[in-house]
């Protein structure tokens, strides 16, 4: 059996029931082939058995009270998967579906995610099943005060530096930095995503989401093409969708859904971002509510956000929400990119059928890599205590983005398949963080 085939078999083995790390070990491991065949060291030195592993899981509970006085426990994780780059680097997720599969398969694409930036970051992931949606203020203040009060002892900014994901976002990670910073005694970059007025970045709320749209376009640019004209569907409403929307409505191209996990909206005129704003950021509420409100808006409830007309599809939700059927559906309405702005939202088979059908396919490790590349950012500016101008830092952010897109172009014509950018990015991310690995010894 070929040494890949062997470690995917040993991962299904020993982790049976992580499907969706199962899941993401095959996609990534799957297509190494070239590279792991041109090289015998790799196996000597047993480096995809190591890259699998993460080198340390940490699973707690976290207590706290409601409004009510009623005591709940919910579940938490952090897994620091790789640190051979930098500090572990990587965002926690609150959602009532996160286990410990799901924040393995966010933890091992950060590993390639973040070795593709250049920037000294390692990688890891972590969050609970607890879920903000409904929660007073109060009741997600008093979680996340007693998550941290357990996690503050594996991290610090030279360890590990989480930030935000599903269900994180300024008020949780503001409650989070106040108790790391109460009973470490310390003020330090322990965690990105911060408010502006304590050590926050300039465009770091922007940055996943502009990042992805920078991405295509450098796509599209080297076709001689743009945005200009272009209709684009979006699912999910919150950050990253919110932001991708902003910045492919600034180049010209026209977003006409956009979705939540209760159903899809679509708007032939263009979405109004200011009032999705409004309703997701500033009221919490529901994407229904845009229909309510805009003439000739239509709400669907449930799946089906990819049956909408598009060129250019962004799905901005969560993982595994592009399936077989919505891959064959986008590809008869004439679309001709997918790009990721959510982390594994496209199945292996919609992968495979979309690049069987010459769609441009962008993975999310590639192409929503400005979120944790302005992170990273974040870092530099409070180890330095300064603070840049959002010009600056959006600046640096797009030559990021044009580096990985020119990186994972030149990787997947490199290993005989161009324009194949989910073996570019693989191959492009692999090699960095391996070579380190390999120059550390075995550790
Ligand atoms: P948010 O919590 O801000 O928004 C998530 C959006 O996705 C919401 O609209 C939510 O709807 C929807 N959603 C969540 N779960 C489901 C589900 N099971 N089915 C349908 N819709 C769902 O998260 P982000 O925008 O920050 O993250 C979105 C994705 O992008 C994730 O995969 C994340 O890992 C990835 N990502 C985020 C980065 C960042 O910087 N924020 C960086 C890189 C990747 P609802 O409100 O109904 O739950």
């Amino acid at each position: 059996m070929h040494y890949i085939d062997r470690v995917i078999e040993q991962v299904k083995a020993k982790d049976p029931h992580e499907a969706e790390f199962i899941q993401a070990v095959t996609e990534v491991l799957s297509s190494l082939k070239p590279v792991i065949d041109a090289d015998s060291r790799y196996e000597e030195a047993a480096i995809l058995e190591r890259i699998v592993e993460p080198e340390r899981t940490i699973t707690f509970r976290v207590p706290w009270v409601d409004d009510a006085g009623k005591v709940h426990v919910n579940r938490a994780y952090r897994v620091q998967y790789n640190s051979c780059l930098g500090p572990y680097k990587g965002g926690l997720r609150l959602h009532p579906s996160v286990n410990l599969s799901i924040i393995k398969f966010l933890g091992f694409e950060q590993v390639f995610k973040n070795s593709l930036t250049t920037l000294p970051l390692g990688a890891g992931k972590g969050g609970a099943d607890f879920d903000p949606k409904g929660k007073s203020d109060g009741e997600v203040m008093r979680f996340c005060q007693n998550f941290m009060s357990e996690l503050f002892r594996h991290i610090s900014a030279d360890t590990d530096v989480p930030a935000g994901d599903i269900g994180t976002g300024a008020r949780e990670i503001g409650y989070m930095f106040g108790q790391y910073r109460k009973i470490r005694n310390v003020w330090e970059g322990v965690l990105t995503g911060k408010g502006l007025s304590y050590g926050g970045s300039l465009a770091r709320t922007e940055a996943t989401g502009y990042g992805l749209v920078y991405f295509v376009n450098e796509h599209l640019k080297s076709n001689d093409d743009g945005f200009d004209g272009k209709t684009v569907a979006v699912s999910g409403s919150g950050n990253v969708a919110i932001y991708a929307t902003e910045k492919v409505q600034t180049l010209g191209g026209k977003v006409v859904t956009l979705s939540d996990s209760g159903g899809w909206i679509y708007d032939p005129a263009g979405i109004k971002l200011d009032l999705v704003k409004d309703i997701k950021e500033v009221k919490r509420g529901r994407i229904s509510e845009y229909a309510d409100q805009v003439a000739g808006a239509e709400y669907h409830e449930g799946r089906g956000v990819w049956s909408a007309n598009c060129d250019i599809a962004l799905p901005c939700a969560t993982q595994n929400e592009l399936l077989l059927d919505d891959a064959k559906q986008l590809v008869a309405n004439g679309c001709k990119i997918v790009a990721e702005g959510a982390n594994m939202p496209t199945t292996i088979e919609a992968t495979e059928l979309l690049i069987a059908n010459g769609v441009a396919f962008c993975p999310g490790k590639a192409s929503n890599a400005g979120g944790v590349a302005t992170s990273g950012l974040e870092m530099s500016q409070n180890s330095g205590r300064i603070s840049w101008e959002f010009e600056e830092v959006d600046a640096r952010l797009q030559g990021i983005m044009r580096n990985i897109y020119r990186e994972v172009s030149q990787a997947s014509t490199e290993f005989g398949e161009p324009g194949n950018f989910v073996v570019g990015a693989n191959i492009a991310g692999f090699r960095r963080v391996t070579n380190a690995m390999m120059a550390q010894g075995v550790v």
